[in-house]
C-alpha cells in the first residue's frame, strides 16, 4: 500500500474522519493537518494531530515531508496552548510499529496532558 496516495490508498479510519465520513471532535483544521479529540482518552487532554496526506507514521516519511513534520510539532505546541497546558506541561507521543502499540497507520500525534504523566511508559 502507498503511503502517500492521494485518493483511499493507505486509507485508514483517520482517513474517514478527514473526509468529515465518520465524526470526530475536531479541535483544529487548516489545509495540511486536522487535530481531534481521541475516541478514549488517556488523560483529561488527549487530542491526535495528524496530516491530511496519508503518511504511515515517521519511519515512512520521506525528507519531502520534513517541513510537513515540523509544522505538526509546532501545531502541536499551539494546540496544547490553547488546551490550558502550557504552564503545567504535556506529552507530545508518536507510537511507531508493533513494539510502540501502533494501531492506526496514518501518522498521528497524540497530545498528552492534564495529568502529571509517568515515566518511563509502560
Ligand atoms: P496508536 O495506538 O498510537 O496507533 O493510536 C491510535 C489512537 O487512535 C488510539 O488512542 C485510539 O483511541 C484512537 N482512535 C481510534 N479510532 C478513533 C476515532 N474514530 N476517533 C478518535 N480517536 C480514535
Amino acid at each position: 500500500v502507498s503511503n502517500r496516495g492521494d485518493k483511499m490508498e493507505g486509507d485508514t479510519i483517520f482517513g474517514k474522519i478527514i473526509r468529515k465520513e465518520i465524526p470526530a471532535a475536531i479541535v483544529y483544521e487548516d489545509e495540511e493537518v486536522l487535530a481531534f479529540r481521541d475516541i478514549a482518552p488517556v488523560a483529561p487532554v488527549h487530542i491526535l494531530l495528524i496530516p491530511k496526506r496519508p503518511i504511515v507514521n515517521v519511519a515512512a516519511a520521506t525528507e519531502e515531508d520534513g517541513v510537513l513534520l515540523g509544522r505538526l510539532m509546532l501545531t502541536a505546541a499551539r494546540i496544547a496552548k490553547a488546551e490550558g497546558l502550557e504552564e503545567t506541561g504535556y506529552r507530545i507521543v508518536t507510537n511507531n510499529g508493533a513494539h510502540a502499540g501502533q494501531t492506526v497507520f496514518h501518522l498521528h500525534l497524540h497530545i498528552l496532558g492534564g495529568r502529571a504523566l509517568g515515566w518511563p511508559p509502560g
